[in-house]
C-alpha cells in the first residue's frame, strides 16, 4: 500500500522549508491556518519523515488535508473485506418519498437508509452494471447480469426492488434497486475520523469524516457479502444531514465482480480490526 498526504503549512515558513520546494504543489487557504503552502508526500520515504521531523522539531503547524491511496493487486486480492467504489454515475433520482425525517432530538433532518419507489433514468442506469444516483440520494442500482450472479453464487446480505423510469413511471426492466443491510458497526482506530456531536437518538454526527483507511471490528455473527457500515460519513450542513455510507464487500464477491468484468466499480481493502468481547 502507498500513502500519498498533502501537508497544509502555513506560508511564512515556507524559505525554512526550502530543502523541500520540489514537494510543494500549491499554494491555497487553510481554514485554520491561513494561507498556506501545500506539500505532497509519500508517507515513510526518506524526505516525508526527514520534513515530519523538521517540522516538529521547529513547531511548525501542518495540518494534513488530504490522504490517498494505492494498493497492489496482490493487496486487493487477500482483503477479507473491501470498501466498495461504484464509478458509475447513475445521474439523479427522484421519489414521492422524502430522503429525510427530523429528529425529534436534535431536531436536523436526518437521513432514512433507504426511500421506496424511487425513478433513474433508463439512459443514465442502463451504462452500467453498477451505478450510484447523485448525492445526497446514493440509491445503488444494478443489472440484471450483477443480479443473476450474485443469486447464483449465493451472495448475502441484500434485496432487490424495483426501479422506475422517470416521466413515465414505468417499471426499468432488467435493472434493480438494490437495497442493503448494515453488517458492520462504526469504524475504529486506527481509522483517522474527524467526528463532531453525535445525537443519542439519531445517531447522526455533526460532522464525521473519515480521513483514511476503513477498520471495523469483526462482528463473528453477522457476516455479509456486501452491507453498509452503520455510521453515515459526511456532515450537517444547513440544518440537513449531507453524506453518504460506506459499502463494503467480502473478497468473494470482490472476485466474482471482477472476473465476470462488471462494470463501473473499484475497490480499496478495508481491515477488519479483532477485538477482545469487553471491548465490543
Ligand atoms: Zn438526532
Amino acid at each position: 500500500m502507498q500513502e500519498r498526504v498533502w501537508i497544509h503549512v502555513p506560508e511564512i515558513h515556507q524559505q525554512e522549508l526550502e530543502r523541500w520546494k520540489e514537494y510543494l504543489k500549491y499554494h491555497t487557504v487553510d481554514m485554520e491556518l491561513g494561507r498556506v503552502a501545500v506539500y505532497e508526500f509519500i508517507t515513510n520515504k526518506t524526505e516525508d519523515l526527514n520534513f515530519k521531523q523538521f517540522t516538529k522539531e521547529r513547531n511548525i503547524r501542518c495540518i494534513v488535508s488530504r490522504r490517498e491511496y494505492s494498493f497492489t493487486k496482490a493487496e486487493k486480492d487477500q482483503a477479507d473485506i473491501l470498501y466498495l467504489i461504484i464509478d458509475g454515475n447513475g445521474g439523479d433520482s427522484t421519489s414521492d418519498e422524502s430522503l429525510y425525517y427530523t429528529c425529534p432530538t436534535c431536531m436536523y433532518e436526518v437521513r432514512k437508509v433507504n426511500r421506496s419507489r424511487v425513478r433513474v433514468d433508463y439512459k443514465e442506469v442502463s451504462k452500467y452494471d453498477i451505478c450510484i444516483s447523485y448525492l445526497p440520494n446514493c440509491e445503488v442500482v444494478v443489472s440484471q447480469k450483477l443480479i443473476d450472479l450474485m443469486v447464483g453464487e449465493k451472495i448475502s446480505g441484500y434485496e432487490t426492488t424495483p426501479i422506475y423510469q422517470t416521466g413515465t413511471d414505468e417499471v426499468i426492466p432488467n435493472f434493480y434497486q438494490l437495497l442493503l443491510n448494515t453488517g458492520l458497526g462504526e469504524a475504529v482506530a486506527p481509522t483517522i475520523v474527524e467526528r463532531g456531536i453525535r445525537c443519542v437518538d439519531c445517531g447522526f454526527y455533526t460532522r464525521n469524516l473519515i480521513k483514511s483507511l476503513l477498520h471495523y471490528k469483526k462482528l463473528e455473527s453477522r457476516s455479509y457479502d456486501i452491507c453498509y457500515a452503520s455510521d453515515w460519513y459526511g456532515d450537517i450542513y444547513r440544518n440537513k444531514y449531507v453524506g453518504s455510507r460506506a459499502i463494503v464487500i467480502s473478497q468473494k464477491l470482490y472476485r466474482i465482480m471482477k472476473e465476470n468484468k462488471i462494470r463501473a466499480f473499484s475497490v480499496q481493502p478495508a481491515a477488519f480490526i479483532f477485538m477482545r468481547d469487553r471491548e465490543s
